[in-house]
């Protein structure tokens, strides 16, 4: 904007504040608003129509017949107004009449008019709206006419609220139609169905002032929220989950090319100069470069586009002070969440009977975020592209993350479809569920192992839900994510002791502590985790507790003292070398003695277990092995190892297979080197609650599987359908011929035997 047109841009925010601040009703504000933008623009025509029953109705009109005021109405997508509402852009046309949309209302009279440009009044993110001009001469409106528009479309948008002018209801979209049904597709992370509303895990800031003032407070305003914009952007630059390279770090150079850009800066000030507030001037500028974004038909700029709306609402938040989730600020409806990315200690925030599901920009099957929503039995879609620009906070949305697809703004039979396919799946848990008393024998009557997977409280109730054999995970760290401040003796002390108790007779292994990588505490940063450069690698897990004595032996004595009378299963992860098992060992060991010798009750047994999660430990099992009562497998991490593949990285979570020849003659390596021992050995990473996965390592030797909940009636159902001897014979085969696919024979060896594996 040069000073000329700030200046006239002030011209009319000054004349149309007058006509704010006056004490006529809305609609007198209205047809002021219409004369004044007329005038200013030198239009013959200037006219508002705004939505009243899922209808554009002409509101207010300088230079049409006044007899079409409120007689004029047309729909979303009909005309050229319908155009600009529904697709909420602005149109620019020298002559109306050659768009192929172009619409004659004789009663307006408007033949003679060639030129038009119209903008969205925008409400909600939804476009309530539109007004528009049109000249006598056909001529394209200038930029800064343009802006002039769009700026009294945020000023009438204030009005409207104010005066309520328009159903709020309809403001917020809730007729589906609105703008049309949209398709997302991305990734099947966690399986399952889900509806609800859309919103934002960094909610949109709602402008409810749009003319400043104080100009200059309003400049200070964005000039603070600048530099604390830049300051985040820096820091998220330190911190270890941005700091591992590839498509991070690019999204990470884009924000701060975005976040220094003086031109950006410098239109925002431009804006606030011209008498808009912070707020206002942010979103102006915003609608401008999206506007000019349209127009560039370039999926790379489209990308970066996506990191400027993130970062723009990133300053409008700090510049609105509203800085809080949309798990801070409560769910009201059933939601489907949205975001970029989650960590598992963010979506632990939610409240759980409100969440239906989970959309998000990235993610992996294996990142923990979605480990915690698997847990917590809500669907997640990742690795969907430019949800920005497809929903809107309040969208109705049908997450069918099986489909691996979710329908924006539904039209009423793809609901229906929906609603029954929601039903089946409720009747198909509901045979599971008829599973839950049902002990897993196979065919040929080997019982296998179903264990579940936990981590908070409430998850216990699974146990008996689902009738698992017991915990054979419990994943500690859970509530040190959750909480803000590292968890003392005591409070770790009554968890463990609720999920025992709840547990009953059936066993519960306990994790130590597995913080580091992808699961970061903020309390625990100390310098080593900061200049963590691989954390998956680095200092985590068992390197971090031994190392900070502290953690471990409170979390020792925790667990002892909360088993006092009766078993303690401890299994401690990422062992690397068997030295590593027997300090973690000793470390309780040594508070046993001291519980002993203050003669307080202790545990009848401990039994000592250890992750097999890096591959180094593979190879000297045979020195492991004699020390351990029982062997668990991560092949979460163990696959990430193998595969030297970063299991968070959404670039790589679709790249490997768990069915692939390598992690599978991997895994029966470990399982045959335990022959003649009784060292029980188990998998419970996510592989073994998929039904194919788990029929492989049904076929290799495994017999005992710790899952996610939800799949343990799905792999009862398996298990009982399995003979052994059969697919022990038919993985031997398979895995002799390195040019076979498992997938595809697994597919058909079960299609073949009515087995369900999807
Ligand atoms: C694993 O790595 O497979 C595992 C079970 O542990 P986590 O997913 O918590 O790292
Ligand atoms: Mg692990």
């Amino acid at each position: 904007m040069t000073a000329a047109a700030s200046n006239s841009a002030r011209q009319i925010l000054t004349r149309l504040h007058e006509v704010m601040a006056s004490r006529m009703h809305a609609q007198g504000k209205l047809d002021q608003v219409v004369e004044t933008i007329g005038e200013c623009l030198t239009s013959e025509v200037c006219s508002i129509y705004l939505l009243r029953e899922g209808m554009l109705e002409l509101f207010a009109t300088r230079g049409l017949n006044q007899e079409a005021v409120h007689v004029t109405r047309m729909a979303i997508g009909e005309g050229l107004t319908g155009v600009i509402a529904d697709n909420v852009e602005t149109l620019n046309l020298a002559e109306a009449k050659a768009h192929p949309d172009f619409q004659y209302r004789p009663e307006t009279g408007e033949e003679k008019f060639h030129s038009f440009a119209g903008v969205p009044i925008v409400y909600r993110e939804r476009a309530v709206g539109v007004l528009c001009v049109q000249h006598l001469d056909p001529r394209r409106y200038e930029e800064i006419e343009i802006e002039a528009l769009q700026t009294t479309a945020m000023v009438l948008s204030e009005l409207i609220a104010n005066a309520e002018l328009v159903d709020e209801e309809e403001a917020l979209g809730l007729s589906p139609t609105q703008s049309g049904q949209q398709t997302i597709s991305g990734l099947t992370l966690v399986k399952g169905l889900g509806a609800g509303i859309a919103a934002y895990h960094q909610p949109r800031v709602q402008i409810t002032q749009v003319m400043a003032d104080d100009i200059e407070a309003e400049r200070e305003r964005v000039y603070r929220a600048f530099d604390k914009m830049r300051e985040q952007i820096d820091t998220l630059a330190g911190q270890a989950e941005f700091g591992i390279g590839g498509e991070h770090e690019e999204v990470l150079e884009t924000y701060k090319m975005f976040a220094y850009d003086e031109g950006w800066s410098r239109r925002i000030n431009e804006s606030i100069d011209s008498g808009l507030t912070a707020e206002a001037a942010i979103e102006r500028v915003q609608q401008h470069t999206r506007m000019r974004m349209r127009e560039i038909d370039d999926p790379l700029l489209a990308d970066r586009m996506h990191d400027l709306e993130d970062l723009a609402n990133r300053l409008l938040r700090i510049v609105a002070g509203q800085i809080g989730t949309a798990a801070q600020q409560g769910l009201r409806k059933d939601t489907i969440l949205i975001a970029r990315n989650l960590g598992p200690a963010e979506l632990l925030e939610y409240d759980k009977r409100r969440l239906k599901g989970v959309i998000l920009e990235e993610g992996s099957l294996t990142a923990h975020v979605v480990i915690v929503a698997r847990a917590m039995n809500v669907p997640v879609l990742g690795r969907a592209k430019s949800l920005r620009g497809i929903v809107r906070e309040g969208d109705e949305i049908l997450l069918d993350a099986t489909a691996a697809t979710a329908t924006v703004r539904p039209q009423s039979q793809v609901a229906e479809v929906f609603a029954q396919r929601f039903a089946k799946s409720r009747e198909k848990q509901a045979t599971y569920a008829t599973l839950r008393d049902v002990e897993p024998f196979t065919r040929c009557g080997t019982r296998i192992q179903v264990m579940m997977n936990a981590g908070l409280r409430d998850d216990i109730s699974s146990l008996a839900l689902t009738g698992a054999d017991g915990v054979g995970l419990f994943r500690t760290e859970f509530q040190f994510l959750v909480s803000a401040t590292l968890p003392q003796r005591e409070r770790q002390l009554r968890l463990y002791r609720d999920v025992l108790d709840a547990a009953g007779d059936k066993p519960v292994i306990f994790r130590t502590v597995d913080i580091g990588g992808d699961k970061a505490v903020p309390y625990l940063n100390s310098d080593i985790a900061a200049n963590d450069e691989n954390p998956a690698m680095g200092w985590r897990a068992l390197r971090l507790a031994l190392n900070r004595e502290g953690l471990m032996k409170a979390q020792a004595r925790a667990l002892l003292e909360a088993a006092a009378g009766r078993s303690l299963y401890v299994m401690f992860p990422m062992v690397s070398e068997p030295w590593e098992f027997d300090d973690a060992k000793a470390v309780f060991e040594d508070q046993l003695k001291f519980l002993r010798s203050k003669k307080k009750r202790v545990p009848e047994h401990v039994r000592y277990g250890a992750m097999l999660e890096v591959p180094a430990l593979a190879e000297v099992l045979d020195l492991l092995l004699p020390k351990l009562s029982f062997l668990s497998i991560g092949t979460n991490d163990l696959t990430q190892f193998l595969f030297a593949a970063d299991r968070g990285n959404p670039a790589l979570a679709e790249r490997y297979d768990w069915l692939s020849m390598p992690i599978l003659r991997f895994l029966r390596r470990v399982i045959r080197s335990n022959v003649g021992s009784d060292v029980e050995i188990g998998v419970c990473g996510e592989m073994g609650g998929r039904r194919l996965e788990a029929l492989a390592l049904l076929g290799i030797g495994y017999r005992r599987l710790s899952i996610t909940p939800a799949a343990v009636g799905p792999i009862k159902e398996l298990v009982r359908k399995v003979d052994l001897n059969e697919i022990s014979a038919a993985m031997e085969t398979w895995l002799a011929n390195p040019e076979t696919n498992l997938r595809t024979e697994l597919t058909a060896w079960a299609a073949e035997r009515d087995i369900e594996v999807d």
